[in-house]
């Protein structure tokens, strides 16, 4: 039969690490982890493109500069990972137009200040008419303007698709302040893992040689009872445990990659489908050599296209890694899964149009590109949870809730700081302190229990 241990967690991202180093630290040794890739790390992943090191998930430690401090940017403090500052607010300077002309700063900063006016103004109407549920009529008072030139839809994506502190009051620019550091490690972000696992698994070398983390192995089915639980992978191998931490993303658990026996109760299945998955991708450009200017103000670019959300959003890499040209153009949602089902040579046609549009035809062509699939990839069904702006917290209440012996954590179940690395990180603590606790509240049971006999 197969060996029994205190705790599986399932998952190996940051939210799984952190859990697992909350558990180790309060004694909870006897653990394992269950990781269906080859790697941990999850949505962080660096891979050398081009001959730098590009981050293909999480590229900021978003939230650094304000009154409290982002305990991520304080792990890559200790760490030493370099970073550079990333000034968005120059994009709104360099939109391009299809024939390469740049608006001018004045109409394109004012056309950006009426954007930031209208989202606080479609805001605030939605604070004051909360939709969705009961009877409530919903009534808009002064409908915010609706993009629609060009640069209007260039800036309303960078807007929304980006959560731009500027329109969004969400906490982790509240709380952690609105600078953003691009990591530009050759350790890559995920360096902040391997720290983490060396406290408390074997390493050697920099590489993880625990036999408590298991990697390759993909969770199917979680059967569950009053007992315990019993993990069956895709591989035919069967785990037991007293409990189970799922860190899996909102859209594998959308997807029903894993299934429950006895199944999920309803309320926890509607909160898991209610909750939104933003796809976000990141498509890397190697050039023979830079065409784009470079000077102070210019890291980020925008096209503007008839289209929303169409290769709008550019940034180069010349100031994390002068000398490597290559430029990364972010896609989102609709444009993200319509790339990820074509073939790469079709998106480096596209995107060599839109760069010939701002640029000019003498553009020489780019040498390689990549284009992570985020959305395809079983493991990861999407880049993050994306929760309505004006919530009353119920969502994240049932998403996170454990059932039975089944705990819940990952980014879409922080509620402060969903979608961040920082999110799944603070919610792998929370978690693993809540086990703790339950565990604690188990043994004491089963003592008094015992001592009545
Ligand atoms: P994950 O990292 O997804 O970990 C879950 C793990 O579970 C994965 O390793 C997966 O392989 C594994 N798994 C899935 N199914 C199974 C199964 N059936 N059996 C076993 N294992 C399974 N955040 C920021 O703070 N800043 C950014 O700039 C930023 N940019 C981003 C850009 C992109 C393109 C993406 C995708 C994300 C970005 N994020 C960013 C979000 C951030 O990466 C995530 O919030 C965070 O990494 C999530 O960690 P997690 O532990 O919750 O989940």
């Amino acid at each position: 039969s197969p060996s029994r241990s205190s705790v599986i967690i399932i998952g190996a991202g940051v939210s799984g690490i952190s859990t697992a180093k909350v558990l180790a630290e309060n004694g909870v040794e006897d653990l394992v982890i269950l990781e269906a890739s080859d790697r941990i790390g999850g949505r962080i992943r660096k891979e050398d493109f081009g001959g730098v090191p590009v981050e293909l998930g999480a590229g900021w430690i978003a939230g650094v500069g304000g009154k409290e401090s982002n305990p991520v940017w304080e792990l890559a403090d200790k760490s030493g990972l370099r970073t550079c500052f990333s000034d968005y607010s120059n994009a709104r300077y360099n939109i391009y137009d299809k024939s390469g002309k740049i608006y001018p700063s004045g109409i394109a900063a004012d056309s950006y200040k009426k954007a930031v006016e209208s989202a606080i103004r479609k805001l605030r109407n939605e604070e004051a008419n909360p939709c969705g549920g009961g009877n409530n009529v919903c009534k808009v008072t002064e409908p915010p303007s609706m993009p629609n030139t060009p640069m209007e839809l260039a800036i309303d994506f960078v807007l929304h698709d980006f959560e731009m502190a500027e329109v969004e009051p969400i906490s982790t620019y509240l709380d952690f302040g609105e600078r953003e550091f691009l990591v530009a490690d050759e350790r890559g972000y995920e360096y902040l893992l391997y720290k983490m696992a060396e406290d408390f698994l074997f390493t050697s070398e920099g590489k993880i040689l625990d036999s408590r983390l298991k990697l390759n192995k993909v969770v199917r089915e979680l059967q569950h009872s009053r007992n315990g639980v019993t993990v069956i992978t895709e591989d035919g191998s069967v785990y037991e445990a007293n409990y189970v931490i799922l860190s899996v993303s909102i859209g594998v658990l959308k997807s029903q990659l894993i299934s429950f026996n006895p199944p999920l109760p309803r309320w926890k299945t509607e909160a898991i489908e209610r909750c939104d998955v933003m796809v976000y991708t990141k498509i890397f450009l190697k050039f023979p050599y830079k065409f784009w200017p470079c000077g102070p103000g210019k890291e980020f670019f925008l096209y503007a296209h008839e289209r929303r959300g169409y290769y709008t959003f550019w940034q180069h890499m010349e100031n994390a890694y002068p000398g490597s040209n290559i430029l990364v153009v972010t896609l989102t949602n609709g444009e993200s899964k319509r790339v990820e089902a074509q073939p790469d040579s079709d998106t480096l046609k596209e995107a060599m149009g839109v760069l010939r549009d701002m640029f000019g035809p003498n553009i020489p062509d780019a040498t390689d590109i990549l284009v992570p699939r985020w959305f395809t990839n079983r493991f990861q069904c999407g880049s993050y949870s994306n929760y309505p702006l004006i919530s009353n917290g119920q969502e994240f209440h049932g998403i996170q809730a454990p059932i039975g012996r089944i705990f819940f954590t990952g980014e879409h179940t922080s509620e402060r700081f969903s979608g961040y690395v920082h999110g799944a990180y603070l919610a792998g603590i929370d978690t693993g302190k809540a086990l703790v606790e339950e565990m604690g509240k188990e043994s004491t049971e089963r003592n008094s229990s015992c001592s009545e006999n």
